[in-house]
């Protein structure tokens, strides 16, 4: 009955420092959010202790008669905040993540070495849709994610000069590649997603439309995206971005003739998975029940309002804003224009407390190298910021990124040279104590 701190103080110690960290600085990675006390009430409970393999009413171990009411709890509340009928729709809210969920679907509706087309990697995509890395120099390429290993995949990408998704062009390759699964959604994209354009091109081709929305699933639940429920077969998504849950993950899927409530069901387990994790899963319930109240709309609001005033503050500054701004909870700073890379702003930023990651932007040549960097306002909208607390982050990345340039000219292009710069800089010291 010992606590953490009086049976582990080392471990606790380490989480207490975790906890600071993310309470001192400013945190803009916009796949994060901070979950409620419900939420971690959920994850601390004795659900945690039960194994629960099958589904509510039909489990493999005895004594699941809560767990049972927990999970149908959970499916009740996921069809409800997305304003779908139980009859056309089903849900599997066991998925332990996002990249399991995306690799049950496709285990369910496709046959290995099947075709897909999803949005590349530096275009904004996310792994699990296929991405493979090329050398030019050996004429191979390589799969990087279990996606690229099992499925066949032909990347769709954003237009290089507009950064908005190339429909034009997918509809060009679909026709020739022929997917068995056109999979729409990313990690870094900025803009809404055309999704009766991605039906056309599906249904041109007799391919599946699966729908990621793992980043906007929040956004999408309060009416603030469009819905991709009216076109899409399938869509799936993660619990812990804009939803502002536990980590998890979703599949949805369309009841009918084609069955695919059996085989996604049974792709999560016993092909994939083995027992769910309930107190998860509790976490994700109540945190739909919040997704479903008033409060959560204007909190929704706000996520679009601050990523539109930080756009707008860097553009005013004179930076460039991949696809031109933003629709959504983020934003793609492009800054090949002032010749640094994402990587050496992604660590000036967190020396200064500000934490966001280096990501490919459009035009970029190599993945390796990302061109510029992604912020994301739901976190520090749950932390009741509006839009003038962002026009100062605005300030204080541009303040960020002149110390960047000044580092940059004392050490030249490298990385290597670069980061022993950082350590005992007065700039750095200075801006620190600002963003504190
Ligand atoms: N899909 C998208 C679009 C994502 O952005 C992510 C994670 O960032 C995932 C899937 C995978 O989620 P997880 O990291 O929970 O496996």
């Amino acid at each position: 009955l010992l606590s953490l701190e009086e049976h582990d103080p080392e471990l606790f110690d380490l989480i207490e420092q975790e906890k600071s960290r993310q309470w001192r600085s400013l945190e803009l990675i916009a796949s994060e959010n901070f979950t409620s006390r419900a939420v971690m009430d959920c994850l601390g409970s004795a659900l945690t202790n039960k194994y629960a393999e099958g589904l509510p009413g039909a489990r493999y171990y005895g004594g699941n008669e809560v767990v049972d009411q927990v999970e149908a709890l959970c499916q009740k509340r996921a069809l409800e905040a997305y304003g779908l009928d139980p009859e056309k729709w089903g849900v599997n809210v066991q998925p332990y993540s996002g990249s399991p969920a995306n690799f049950a679907v496709y285990t369910a509706l496709l046959k290995p070495h099947d075709r897909i087309m999803g949005l590349d990697l530096p275009s904004g995509g996310h792994l699990t849709h296929g991405f493979y890395t090329y050398s030019k120099k050996e004429g191979t390429r390589k799969a990087v994610s279990a996606t690229s290993v099992y499925f066949e995949s032909l990347p769709y990408r954003v237009h290089p000069e507009t950064g908005y998704i190339d429909y034009d062009q997918l509809e060009r390759d679909a026709g020739l590649f022929k997917p068995a699964m056109i999979i729409a959604g990313g990690s870094a994209y900025p803009r809404d997603y055309d999704y009766k354009r991605f039906r056309e091109i599906a249904d041109a081709n007799g391919a599946l439309l699966m729908m990621d929305m793992a980043h906007t699933s929040g956004l999408v639940a309060t009416g603030e995206l469009d819905s991709p429920f009216e076109y899409a077969d399938v869509v799936t998504t993660t619990t812990h971005k804009s939803l502002r849950g536990p980590r998890a993950g979703m599949i949805f899927f369309r009841k009918d003739e084609r069955g695919f409530e059996s085989r996604i069901n049974q792709a999560v387990f016993p092909a994939l998975q083995g027992g769910p994790h309930e107190h998860q899963i509790a976490g994700v319930a109540t945190q739909l029940k919040e997704v479903c109240s008033p409060d959560f709309k204007v909190y929704s609001q706000q996520v679009k309002k601050n990523a539109k005033a930080l756009a707008d503050k860097l553009t005013s500054m004179g930076y460039s804003m991949a696809s031109g701004g933003t629709e959504n909870h983020l934003v793609l700073w492009d800054l090949k224009p002032q010749g640094i890379t994402g990587s050496k702003f992604e660590k000036v930023c967190d020396a200064v407390s500000i934490t966001l990651n280096k990501n490919c932007v459009p035009g970029d040549v190599s993945a390796v190298t990302p061109g510029g960097v992604r912020i994301g306002t739901p976190a520090l909208t749950t932390r009741t910021m509006v839009e003038s607390d962002f026009e100062q982050i605005g300030q204080f990345l541009h303040e960020a990124l002149e110390i960047t340039l000044a580092i940059q000219e004392k050490s030249g292009p490298k990385l290597k040279d670069f980061l022993p710069l950082l350590e005992k800089n007065a700039d750095i010291e200075a801006l620190k104590v600002r963003v504190h």
